[in-house]
Order: C-alpha cells, then sequence, then structure tokens
C-alpha cells in the first residue's frame, strides 16, 4: 500500500504538516446497510479530519464491496443469503499517531465457515504517512521473544501444531489502544482466523495520551405513564449517527421519550449524545455490535456481539441495557435461549430507511393502534422529519409515548386494573 500512495503522501504530508491532531474527537462514522432480499451489507467506518487518510479507507472499503458483489453474482450463487459486514477500530494513540483497523466479515450459504480479514496501520497525523508495526518497534529481537513465548501458551490452549514466527513482524495486523498492542497473526486453519498476542505498549516508540474523564452518572427517571389512555412506543435502530441529535430534538420539542437501538461499536464515537438521550428519559437498547445477521451466528458469535455492546454502552453511559433488538428482526431459540435481554421486536415499520418521502413515512407510522411499536432510524434527514408530523399527530390522538420498557410496565399495570 506504501508503495501506491506513497509519491502523493509526499507531496501531501507538506501540506498536512500544519494539521496537529491534538483532538481525540472523531468526525464522525460512515454507515451502509443493505438489505436487500438475499445480500445483508452492514458497513461502518470512520470519516475522519484527514483527507488522505479517509480516501486510503474509502478505498478498501470499496475494494471489498466490490469484491463481495463480485463473489456474489459469481460464487456465491444469487439465490444464497450472503452477508458482508466491514467494521472498524479507530484509536488516537499520542498525539502524532491513529491506530486504524478495519474488519471484514463475509459469510454466505456456500461457505463452510465465514471468512474473517482485518486490514490495518498506523497513520501519522502529523506527517500524513502511513506505517506498519515494525516501524515504531523498540528492539525487534526482544519483541520477538515476546511473541513467540505468547505465542507457545496458545498453541497449548488452542491444542495446534507450532507455526513459525519470522523474524520480521511484517504486515500483521495490528490494533493500539491506550493499553497494549493487539497483534493478529494468521493461523492458516479455517476454524479460527487470527491468534491474537496483546503486547505491552512499553515494546513500542509511542506515546500516551490520557483521555479526559467525565463522571456521568445515569440517574432512572420515573415514568408516570396513565394505564388508561393509549400508549405508543416509537424506536429508532442503527444509531447512533448524527442524526441522533436532530431525533432527540424532536423528542424533545414535544415532550415525549423513544427507544433507540444502538450499535455497540458507534456507541464511544457519540457518546455525549447518548447521555442526552438518558437524561431526557429515552431507553437504549442493545442492536448487537456491528449489525452481523445474529440469527446466523454460533453461540461464541452471538454471545459476544450481545455482550460487547452491554459492556460497551455500560462502561460509556453507566447505564445497562434491558432489551434486545435481533438485526433485521431476524429472531430464533439460540437468540431467545442465549440472553437474558428482552427480545423487542416491532408492529409497525415505517420503512424510512427505503422510502425517500418524509410524508409517506408519516402516513406509514400515523397507521397505528394503542400498544404499538413503531421502527424508524435515526439514521436519516427524511425521519427527523416525518418525527415532526408523527409525534403531534398522535398527542392530538391521545397517545402517551412510552419506551418499550414502559410500554411493558403499561401492560401490567393494566392488568391491575
Ligand atoms: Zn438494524
Amino acid at each position: 500500500m506504501r508503495k501506491k500512495i506513497g509519491f502523493i503522501i509526499i507531496v501531501l504530508s507538506v501540506i498536512l504538516s500544519i494539521c496537529l491532531c491534538k483532538t481525540t474527537q472523531n468526525e464522525g462514522v460512515t454507515t451502509i446497510i443493505k438489505d436487500s432480499k438475499n445480500m445483508l451489507i452492514a458497513i461502518n467506518y470512520p470519516k475522519t479530519k484527514y483527507k488522505t487518510l479517509n480516501k486510503e479507507i474509502e478505498r478498501y472499503v470499496e475494494e471489498t464491496y466490490n469484491n463481495f458483489k463480485d463473489a456474489y453474482e459469481n460464487f456465491f450463487g444469487l439465490g444464497n443469503k450472503a452477508e458482508l459486514n466491514i467494521d472498524y477500530e479507530y484509536h488516537q494513540v499520542d498525539d502524532r499517531y491513529l491506530s486504524i483497523t478495519l474488519y471484514t466479515y463475509i459469510d454466505s450459504h456456500t461457505l463452510s465457515l465465514p471468512l474473517k480479514t482485518i486490514y490495518s496501520f498506523l497513520y501519522d497525523c502529523k506527517k500524513g504517512t502511513y506505517h506498519l508495526l515494525p516501524d515504531i518497534v523498540k528492539n525487534k529481537k526482544e519483541m520477538n521473544v515476546y511473541i513467540k513465548d505468547s505465542l507457545k501458551q496458545k498453541y497449548a490452549s488452542y491444542g495446534t501444531e507450532e507455526i513459525d514466527v519470522p523474524n520480521e513482524l511484517g504486515a500483521w495486523p495490528f490494533t493500539i489502544d491506550s493499553k497494549k498492542v493487539s497483534l493478529y497473526i494468521p493461523t492458516g486453519k479455517p476454524e479460527f482466523a487470527y491468534y491474537v498476542v496483546h503486547i505491552p505498549l512499553e515494546y513500542f516508540e509511542i506515546g500516551h495520551i490520557e483521555k479526559e474523564e467525565k463522571a456521568f452518572q445515569y440517574t432512572p427517571k420515573l415514568s408516570t405513564i396513565d394505564p388508561t389512555a393509549k400508549v405508543i412506543a416509537l424506536t429508532f435502530d442503527d444509531g447512533p449517527t448524527k442524526y441522533t441529535k436532530d431525533v432527540l430534538k424532536i423528542l424533545k420539542k414535544y415532550k415525549v421519550t423513544a427507544t433507540f437501538f444502538v450499535l455497540g461499536n458507534k456507541v464511544p464515537m457519540y457518546a455525549e449524545t447518548l447521555k442526552e438521550v438518558l437524561t431526557s428519559g429515552n431507553e437504549i437498547g442493545n442492536h448487537s455490535y456491528n449489525h452481523k445477521l445474529m440469527s446466523r451466528l454460533d453461540k461464541d458469535s452471538l454471545l459476544e456481539q450481545i455482550d460487547m455492546t452491554q459492556k460497551i454502552i455500560k462502561e460509556e453511559l453507566d447505564y445497562t441495557p434491558v432489551s434486545l433488538r435481533p438485526t433485521y428482526g431476524s429472531v430464533n431459540d439460540k437468540i431467545r435461549n442465549n440472553s437474558s435481554l428482552k427480545i423487542v421486536l416491532w408492529t409497525v415499520d415505517t420503512l424510512d430507511w427505503k422510502i425517500k418521502d418524509s410524508k409517506k413515512i408519516a402516513k406509514r407510522g400515523l397507521k397505528v393502534k394503542d400498544g404499538d411499536i413503531i421502527l424508524m432510524h435515526d439514521a436519516k434527514e427524511r425521519t427527523v422529519k416525518a418525527l415532526d408530523i408523527i409525534i403531534p399527530k398522535l398527542l392530538e390522538e391521545g397517545y402517551q409515548f412510552v419506551t418499550t420498557s414502559e410500554l411493558e410496565e403499561t401492560k401490567l399495570l393494566r392488568k391491575r386494573l
């Protein structure tokens, strides 16, 4: 990769050298979710303030997407379900480096096991250049000993034969966060794609920046539902996104609340917005970590999707979701039996992910009855516009807006009436 873009980078690094990445704030996430009959696509990648970096990330995503489409049309067979998932990790390592890791997951009925690949690099924000791990290792010999020792323990736990560790780290993918370097070493085995070796930061020439800690404590609000009046639950999937704030604004305008089924991987990027979501009396539910088709996952991967999301929400928001909305609304016994979270689907689909006209979305959202759950997505402006029609009209019709937990509570209260 360095060869390809080397020349452009040299030219651009002069321009970029004035840019400093002091802030750890991200510019956002680009999300592409497509749910056609047999092709399920969920792509998330970071959009940074560095144009060349964005271009490189976009190039990778586009190439992967095109390869997947090719395979879908020529190899997987058009009648079969196939899934492409691209997810990322983004860490500001210090005031110079950004660690970018892109995870690709491809599954199809024609594959016996899902394909997993990782693409990663370090971005030098000051110079606008790209680096691999060997560029920042302090002592290559020590590093190799460390990796070999770690791998030996892994062979024992995985029950596999030893693989050769080359003397150079090479182009193995990696992620650097505030505590460690995670190195992904290809196993060459279909059951698990990579051995993961965690290496302390001391082995590398990198600094460390302290994350600003703002203590946030979640205090649940007391609900005031009148069980004798009609209730309706608005729900938003696939967020948070940059539109979540706008959705929240509309909810506040009419003093109503809703439930947001979020993707775990997007939570840190929009933590501040989500804190506001909670303090305004809304509920947050779990919608998986990165929108994989949950009903197709094996037990371990399924639990990982659910638990990672629970953990990240707890860490970032001091809040524990009690409900789960399986991706694509696809639910089976494996999901039912492996999670203590309450599974919440919907009864009214506004199709706001497909219909472009906000009035048409609103029309669908207004065809409701007492106790309905409306599905929307906080990912488009048209949804925000449709809400501005739906909410006042339903308030006029005497509906109380409740979260999905409050909806359950209402059912209980009504039984006691
Ligand atoms: Zn979804």
